[in-house]
């Protein structure tokens, strides 16, 4: 202000009426920001006085699980992709050693549930994945977890079943939704509901809430009552403010995938849902990245939260799929694609992942031109056409689906038989997402790379997956890593692409 005063005195361009910018001294009273925030702590607790008395605790731990040794929990969680589990500290008092033991059978977390018990047995899985082990004891227990963990861990599973029976154990009437799952996309919070409705667990209903689709089925949905709700924040916040939904009714609530909600730049809206959403729920976040901002909502809307990491559980996608690297030029692409697509069998399905949606266009085009039954799914298209190219490669329609990014998570469809990165991803952990895209529910898949000269950045983080994954290495790929180290050195600055890579394997 007073430099602003200086300015009126000397220049012109800067001039404000002084009356209405200046303050002086006399008038100038500090804001009491100890009241300011004694009073917002009183406004909520007296706004939520009322709410309904709210159950987290529903954990049995049965005494093989209770009488496990450190040893024995160690060894198991070791032998689980190397489980990890910390508290997210905001406290002094370090707890590490409250943290519930993992388990190894789904009888251990459901005994007390037979019919969720008989939905579960339908679905054939042998034994809960990694991070169902140490997540449903934590979360049965009333705890809020952070698990870091991606699309095909069975991570949606990890939360939801916990959700199911900690909105059972609310009381009735329970007049509104009480699990609420943000997800960042459409595509992501319909795979989530797919997967809820695998399960019919007293007659719980889950409705998806996303922007693109038709907002008034989605209210109509809606209206005829649901226990749970997923959405993508946009919607959520558009129908919350017209009074549709009124999330105060939520106790459970999941935030999936927060680190690409935060990358899409949802943090205000979720930051908005989460002051009308009683504070003493249970929180879940799960995050691929452990970036600030992820941290930063955790602190701000977790309470001392366990955070469950599965080490390179990432990584267990490509275990299971062959990767072969092709080194392409640039204007070759196409043909050497082309001549692979020309040979593919009867049963074969392919993802194929572009850079740019302007280029998924014109290769899906170019594609049907030659007589390929293609279809194209990025974020510029329709919510219709998109939920059609996705049904109609599951269906078997057609056999080539041309992806963005935006297809690389949450799409789950079990017979993808190849994904081909046409062009290289950004990064280390797009790649391992894409390629998780194949060889899933225990079939083998196979993903082809082009890889070009101005993808030497990434030569260095590729040769760490193929080689944990055990598979072949070309020489030329060691020789671009080379190459691109020789590069920075000389320059003396890191040019390496994807950073979050390194913090993390
Ligand atoms: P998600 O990580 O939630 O995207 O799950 C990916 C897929 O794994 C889904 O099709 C699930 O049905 C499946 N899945 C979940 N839990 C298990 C399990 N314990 N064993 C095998 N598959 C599972």
């Amino acid at each position: 202000i007073a430099f602003q005063e200086q300015k009126n005195d000397t220049d012109s361009k800067y001039s404000f009426p002084k009356n209405d910018y200046s303050f002086g001294n006399d008038d100038f009273e500090p804001i009491d920001w100890a009241a300011a925030n004694r009073n917002a702590e009183e406004s909520r607790k007296a706004r939520w006085a009322n709410a309904p008395k709210l159950t987290k605790d529903f954990y049995r731990e049965e005494s093989e699980v209770a009488n496990m040794t450190m040893k024995d929990v160690n060894e198991l969680r070791l032998s689980n992709n190397n489980i990890t589990v910390s508290r997210l500290i905001t406290s002094k008092d370090e707890k590490f050693d409250d943290i519930p033991n993992p388990v190894w059978k789904f009888e251990q977390c459901f005994k007390d549930y037979p019919d969720l018990l008989e939905e579960i047995n339908k679905q054939n899985f042998t034994e809960p994945s990694p991070i169902q082990k140490q997540a449903w004891p934590i979360l049965l227990k009333g705890e809020d977890l952070i698990g870091i963990a991606q699309t095909g861990t069975g991570k949606t599973l990890a939360f939801l079943l916990p959700a199911l029976i900690h909105t059972d154990g609310q009381p009735k009437p329970r007049n509104g939704p009480n699990i609420l799952v943000l997800a960042p996309t459409r595509e992501l919070a319909l795979q989530i509901e797919k997967e809820v409705n695998k399960y019919s667990f007293r007659g719980m209903k889950a409705v998806c809430i996303y922007g693109g689709g038709s907002r008034r089925d989605q209210i109509n949905d809606f209206q005829k009552g649901a226990e749970c709700i997923i959405c993508t924040p946009g919607r959520l916040n558009d129908l919350v403010q017209a009074k549709v939904i009124d999330v105060t009714t939520i106790t459970y609530l999941i935030l999936d995938e927060a680190d690409r909600m935060l990358d899409l730049g949802f943090e205000p809206q979720i930051r908005k849902i989460l002051l009308d959403i009683r504070p003493d729920r249970q929180t879940v976040m799960t995050s691929a990245t452990w970036p600030a901002g992820v941290r930063r909502l955790a602190e701000s809307y977790m309470k001392d939260p366990i955070q469950v990491y599965v080490g390179s559980l990432d990584l267990t996608a490509t275990h299971t799929v062959k990767q072969v690297i092709e080194f392409v030029e640039e204007d070759q692409k196409f043909n050497v694609v082309l001549r692979f697509l020309k040979r593919l069998m009867g049963s074969d399905k392919v993802i194929i992942f572009c850079g740019k949606r302007t280029r998924a266009d014109d290769l899906s085009s170019e594609l049907c031109l030659e007589g390929l039954s293609t279809q194209c799914i990025h974020g510029s298209r329709d919510q219709a056409d998109r939920e059609q190219a996705i049904a109609d490669i599951s269906s078997g329609d057609i056999q080539v689906l041309v992806a963005t990014d935006v297809a690389s998570r949450g799409l789950d469809i079990d017979d993808i038989t190849h994904v081909i990165n046409f062009d290289f991803p950004r990064n280390i952990e797009e790649y391992v997402h894409r390629v998780g895209r194949t060889g899933r529910a225990g079939r083998s898949g196979t993903s082809i790379s082009y890889i070009t000269r101005s993808d030497w950045g990434i030569a260095k983080d590729l040769i760490r997956i193929l080689e944990e994954a055990g598979q072949e290495v070309p020489e030329e790929l060691h020789r671009m890593s080379n190459r691109f180290d020789e590069m920075k050195e000389r320059r003396g600055t890191d040019f390496k692409r994807g950073g979050r890579f390194n913090r993390r394997y």
